[in-house]
């Protein structure tokens, strides 16, 4: 019987360590939600690195035996491989060049080097499981080199590549030494998703004047193949946030905060610590705009909610240490005895927690300079369970693009932003609840299994169309 693989940097698990024994976490990320029913039907499996350098070989024995329980298996990466090929060409070559913040890539061969070596492993773990008749469904940039090593090892497997994060204009992506090769590792795929048609164009523009492939409608033809390239907008579950967020315990928790704030108007804003986020930007708009509009001191508070990220990496403590001196700026010169403007909170939070914040808030602020898609205004949405509230959303966001009823920003635009504060802050009810019973429509519809299903039945769609191609 054919089956599944799919393959991610991270297994939607994380191993811990709790009283010498090694245990897991399971995952809530969305794309775990999303595949979640899928990988663990049959001989289906999801293969990856569990969250933990294992060095001792019975450990890894251990380890590898307790996920093949749950359908999965561990890659294991060095410590090496982890500060080079994750932390050093993933997420400080690849991340901020495909964000647009091409000023903070570093180009290093042994980099470069060791990223081929960890896509090469991943290859060899994918490569002992499947069969000529399985799919292979391959995720994110860490693993671009990947469909081609697997195409050469298995020619006649299906083969999909889902982009999570965007995919930048030829200009800037043209500045990384390896450009070809990572273009010639991603064209190995069968089916090549983004998230955005913008994303998509990029990457077929990129591919034609790096490597000279053109295109038709999204089809690229290859001497021994043809693959697609199309947009496939990511989803969240929408039931379990809009669920969770009806219950009576988070109204319960919801209430307690807001009465806590004593702030006539909350918003609030979730990131990961990260410079693609405009954290900073938020901030300026934020103060720019209580000297703008006085009458609203003492009476907005924004709950800014930021996920420690990548606090190893220079550029992120840099980043963090700018956001807790604007904070501190401006709550000291705004609050008073009884307000305080912000109110920051640097962790992260459990779902329910999440949840309360979502269902208190009354204005969402996501303003990202570039986002793949961004999860947070959708769950947002989804969570306003008496359809008000608004949404004030940055158009350098994938979810933008489905999203057209938020107050639509530009971040480097602080102008605009404090506007756009001030219009949420004002809008009549009845106004929010027509844009928000319209955005939560979008969302519901196009959740994340329907999201799972247009990838899929695109790939079969793709082979057929193969075969009667050749
Ligand atoms: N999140 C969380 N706990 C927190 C804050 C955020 O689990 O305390 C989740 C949030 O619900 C969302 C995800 O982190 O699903 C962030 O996804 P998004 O696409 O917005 O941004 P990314 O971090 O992937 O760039």
């Amino acid at each position: 019987m054919a089956k599944l693989i799919i393959v991610s940097n991270r297994l939607p698990v994380k191993l811990q360590e709790k009283e010498g024994e090694l245990i897991f976490k399971t995952s809530e990320g969305g794309l775990a939600t999303g595949l979640g029913s899928i990988y663990k039907e049959g001989d289906n499996i999801w293969i990856g690195w569990p969250g933990q350098v294992v060095e001792e070989p019975e450990k890894q024995k251990k380890v590898t035996e307790d996920l093949k329980k749950e359908n999965m298996l561990p890659v294991f990466l060095t410590e090496t491989e982890i500060k080079e090929y994750y932390e050093g060409f993933s997420n400080e070559t690849l991340w901020p060049t495909f964000h647009y913040f091409s000023q903070y890539a570093v180009y290093e061969q042994q980099l470069w080097e060791t990223y081929v070596q960890a896509n090469q492993k991943f290859c060899d773990a994918v490569a002992e499981q499947a069969g000529p008749d399985d799919t292979i469904w391959v995720h994110d940039y860490q693993l671009l080199l990947l469909p081609s090593m697997l195409r050469e090892k298995l020619p006649d497997c299906t083969i999909g590549f889902f982009q999570h994060i965007p995919f930048p204009s030829y200009e800037v992506f043209r500045l990384l030494p390896w450009r070809k090769e990572l273009l010639e590792g991603m064209l190995g795929s069968d089916l090549v998703g983004f998230h955005t048609y913008d994303d998509m164009r990029h990457f077929l523009s990129s591919v034609n004047r790096i490597v000279g492939h053109g295109s038709m409608h999204g089809w690229i033809n290859l001497s021994s193949r043809s693959l697609l390239v199309d947009s496939f907008p990511m989803g969240i579950d929408y039931e379990k946030y809009a669920g969770i967020a009806k219950t009576e315990e988070v109204g319960r928790r919801a209430n307690i905060y807001r009465n806590n704030l004593h702030a006539e108007k909350v918003m609030i804003a979730v990131d990961r610590l990260d410079y693609s986020k405009g954290i900073p930007q938020r901030l300026d708009a934020f103060e720019k705009f209580l000297a703008k509009y006085p009458e609203f001191q003492g009476k907005v508070t924004l709950v800014m909610l930021v996920v420690p990220s990548r606090d190893e990496v220079e550029k992120y403590k840099e980043l963090k240490e700018e956001i807790d001196e604007k904070v501190g700026r401006i709550n000291g010169k705004f609050s008073d005895i009884n307000w305080n403007p912000i109110q920051y909170f640097y962790r992260s939070y459990p779902l329910e927690t999440l949840s309360a914040l979502y269902r208190m808030a009354d204005v969402a602020l996501v303003t990202p300079m570039r986002d793949g898609m961004n999860l947070v205004c959708k769950e947002y949405v989804a969570s306003r369970h008496d359809q008000s509230g608004v949404l004030i959303l940055s158009e350098m966001a994938g979810a933008s693009k489905e999203l057209s009823d938020a107050i639509l920003i530009n971040p480097n635009d602080i102008n605009q932003m404090v506007e756009a504060l001030h219009e949420a802050l004002t809008m009549p009810e009845e106004i929010q609840k027509v844009h928000m019973s319209s955005m939560q429509e979008t969302i519901k519809r196009y959740n994340i299994h329907h999201w799972v299903s247009m990838f899929m039945d695109r790939l079969s769609y793709v082979k057929i169309k193969q075969l009667s191609m050749a």
